[in-house]
Order: structure tokens, then sequence, then C-alpha cells
């Protein structure tokens, strides 16, 4: 099972994801998450994806389609799958992600979009920001990644729609009833 979470940056994929992956008994791939661990340890990977990242650009493609291929390589025997929260984020993973699905006769399941408008996205970040440090939660750099988003992540929509594979759920409200959504949707489509 390969399901993708997917929309834009503090739209909720993190908190949702966790609840998915322990429903569905799924490894969560978060390649925002798997950035930060290493830009912590202050590995090779790290240390060549921080200026990327605290810019709030995207790493580049042949970097982070390498993580990601190491990361659904190994997978628990008791789970049922994948969970992907941040990654594909351009038309190039997608193929990539498609194209090493299809090579052992799999597919994504579904990708759901989770819509938020960009003045509550905004808010959501800077919270974000004063509580955890984060340092890419910043104004000037939310501005970019926003911008990075619709100018780069969002044709990924395009590309799931034309798989038949692209559904899309309102962001807003409480976690749980969001939750809910998203559980109807991962459960038509597998
Ligand atoms: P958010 O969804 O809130 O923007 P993430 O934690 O998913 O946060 O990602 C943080 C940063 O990590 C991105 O702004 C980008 O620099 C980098 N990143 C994460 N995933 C990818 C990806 N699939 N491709 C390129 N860069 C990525």
């Amino acid at each position: 099972m390969t399901i993708i979470l997917f929309g834009p940056p503090g739209c909720g994929k993190g908190t949702q994801s966790e609840l998915i992956a322990e429903k569905y008994k799924l490894k969560h791939i978060s390649t925002g998450d798997i950035l930060r661990a290493e830009m912590e340890m202050g590995t090779e990977l790290g240390l060549s994806a921080k200026k990327y990242v605290n810019e709030g650009k995207l790493v580049p493609d042949d970097v982070i389609i390498g993580m990601l291929m190491k990361a659904i390589k190994s997978i628990d025997a008791n789970l049922n799958g994948v969970l992907l929260d941040g990654f594909p984020r351009t038309t190039a993973q997608a193929e990539a992600l498609e194209e090493k699905l299809t090579s052992s006769n799999k597919q994504t399941n579904v990708l759901i979009d989770l819509r938020v408008n960009d003045k509550e996205l905004i808010s959501r970040m800077i919270l974000r920001g004063k509580a955890t440090g984060r340092v890419d939660d910043n104004p000037e750099t939310i501005k970019k990644r926003l911008q990075v988003y619709a100018e780069q992540t969002y044709p990924v929509k395009s590309f799931y729609q034309k798989l038949n594979k692209y559904v899309s759920i309102d962001g807003l409200g409480k976690i749980d009833d969001i939750f809910g959504k998203i559980c109807i949707e991962i459960e038509k489509a597998i």
C-alpha cells in the first residue's frame, strides 16, 4: 500500500500522517523530518540540504529521490506499506516514484490533497516557529515556501489527476474530523 499525503506547507500533513500511519500500520516517511534529522546530525546529506531548507527552496531532485528510495527499501514485515509525507514535491519526483513502484508491479493507491488557504497556513507556521524554533518557519521563508509550492509542487496534482489517483479534502476544522474524511478516502482506495 502506498498513500501520499499532499498539500502546502503548514496544511497539517505531519499531524495527520501520524494518525494514518498508526491506524493502517504504514511506515511514515517524511522527507522534511529525514532532512531535519540529517541536518541535526551534521551528515554530508544534511550539510548539503541545509541552505535549501533554510531558504525555503526545494532540495535538488536527485538528492531527495535517492533519499526516498533508500527509505522505502526497508519496511518491517508487520507493516502494510508506506505513507509519504512531503514527497513527491515535483513532477520529476512523482515520475521517479511511480516508475519505482511499477517495477515491482505496484502503484500509488491514492494522493490525498489537504486544502488550506494561505492566510491560515501562514498563521499556523508562524505559531509553529515560535513553539518549536523551526528555522524555516519565519515570515520571509514562509512566503518563499508558498511560492515554491505554487510553482513547483502544485503541478504534482495534475500528474495524479491523470492517473485517477487524486482526491482533495478540506484541511480546515478539527483534527479528528479531517482524519475521519481521510480514512474514508483511504478505504475507497485500498
Ligand atoms: P513543510 O511541508 O511544512 O514545508 P517539510 O518538513 O515537509 O515542511 O519540508 C521542509 C523543507 O525540506 C522544504 O521546504 C524543502 O526545503 C525540504 N524538502 C522536504 N521534502 C522535499 C522534497 N520532496 N523535495 C525537495 N525538498 C524537500
